[in-house]
């Protein structure tokens, strides 16, 4: 596609970023057979395609409309585009630069700056997300329905964290929101990795990834939340000797592996940056390269059928496919089979919030094809999702590696 970006932003490093990724679209369209909101809604500027048009106009100094504002906020970050596209095009790097000046150029009306900023403030802070959880619950009986089912009735509990006894360390990242929903599963990952031979650690006072502040509008404070980040892990790398970085959380994953490109010209951070992406791996991933060690300690016996939810930020935002299920089948799952498994749910970070009624149609089409094989159990991989389809699930829907500890004899 040719460009012609306009002089504000065509000699920065997202101007050239921008150009490079544009000039690859050759508009082709086959991007939107796989685009959930174009399938749901029908509208090509709620398709990639039509979304990359809205933004090279934007990029090219036309004038930004709420209009144009509107068909971005309904993208649900997925990147279900950018792996079926077979020209290359980074879908989801233009996005961020798309939305930055998007954010910019346009005024939000007041009740949805407020609705951002409180979401911004509360949901990176752990404590704080931790006490409105627990008011929540309080007012659980009294909030309708739609926003009681929301707030989960209880926290299983997490167990105990092995103590450290192996010569092999591995870093894990608590989050922000996962200790307080489901404190279980850096738990059951730090019993299973234990059984391997990896001794799992977290840093005190590490917190959110960054991804959420950075994906709905404030990404100067997103990028300060990934290099408070880098600060809270950086003395464990290098005193600690841990081998590698170990997620739970596939949309926190996607964004530690995306450190080294979003901190590449901030002199201080990039040379970390850069190591502690190449360090990271999803947990499926670990588990994977180490299966021969809890082969022999898995359970023999009935085959639990199980349906796989893989998150958007593990398929396409990481690029790990079949990974997660594969450990599952050797762990003796049944997997089911899940019609349309490159869709997305509709959690999206915070777009169940945001998008609540885009979010609920995708949700139920989701349950649907999950329940359609007819399983006793939902695994996934990333909290947000675990818990947006929890909301309305007949079935228990967990995280895989819970799932595959009560494997473990
Ligand atoms: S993003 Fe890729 S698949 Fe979509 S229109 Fe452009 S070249 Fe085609
Ligand atoms: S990221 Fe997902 S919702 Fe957004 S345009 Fe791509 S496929 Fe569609």
């Amino acid at each position: 596609m040719q460009t012609a970006l306009a002089d504000f932003i065509r000699d920065t490093p997202e101007g050239r970023e921008a150009d490079a990724i544009l000039r690859k679209c050759v508009h082709c369209g086959f991007c939107t057979a796989t685009c959930p909101t174009y399938l749901l809604l029908g509208d090509e500027n709620d398709g990639p395609r039509g979304r990359i048009y809205l933004m090279k106009q934007a990029l090219e100094g036309q004038e930004i409309t709420d209009k144009t504002r509107l068909h971005l906020d309904r993208c649900l970050t997925c990147r279900a585009c950018e792996t079926t596209c077979p020209s290359g095009v980074q879908y989801g790097r233009l996005l961020d630069i798309g939305r930055k000046l998007v954010e910019e150029k346009t005024a939000r009306p007041a009740w949805e700056r407020v609705k951002r900023r409180a979401l911004a403030a509360v949901l990176p802070r752990r404590f704080l997300f931790a006490a409105l959880l627990a008011l929540g619950r309080l007012a659980r009986p009294f909030l309708p329905e739609r926003l009681a089912e929301k707030v989960p009735a209880s926290t299983p509990a997490a167990g105990a964290w092995p103590a450290l006894r192996h010569a092999r360390k591995m870093l894990a990242l608590a989050g922000c929101v996962q200790p307080a929903l489901s404190p279980g599963i850096n738990a059951a990952a730090a019993r299973v990795l234990d059984r391997i031979g990896i001794s799992l650690l977290e840093a005190k006072g590490a917190g959110c990834c960054g991804a959420l502040r950075f994906h709905i509008g404030y990404q100067k404070e997103g990028l300060a939340d990934m290099r408070a980040l880098i600060d809270r892990w950086w003395p464990m790398i290098e005193r600690c000797g841990v081998e590698g970085i170990v997620m739970t959380a596939s949309g926190c994953g996607a964004v530690v592996k995306e450190y080294a490109h979003l901190l590449s010209h901030d002199l201080a951070y990039a040379a970390k940056a850069e190591k502690i992406s190449a360090m990271t791996r999803d947990v499926c991933e670990v588990i994977d390269a180490e299966f021969g060690r809890i082969e022999p300690i898995l359970a023999k016996g009935e085959r639990v059928r199980l349906a796989f939810h893989p998150p958007c930020t593990l398929q396409h935002g990481q690029n790990i496919k079949g990974v997660t299920e594969s450990v599952l089948a050797r762990a003796g799952f049944e997997l089911t089979s899940v019609p349309d498994s490159h869709l997305c749910c509709g959690s999206a970070g915070t777009y169940s919030i945001l998008q609540p009624e885009l979010a609920e149609r995708l949700k139920k089409n989701k349950l649907t094809a999950l329940a359609s094989g007819e399983p006793r159990l939902i695994a996934t991989a990333n909290v947000g999702c675990q818990m947006h389809l929890a909301a309305g699930a007949a079935l228990p829907v967990r995280h895989w590696i819970v799932a595959l500890e009560e494997r473990l004899s």
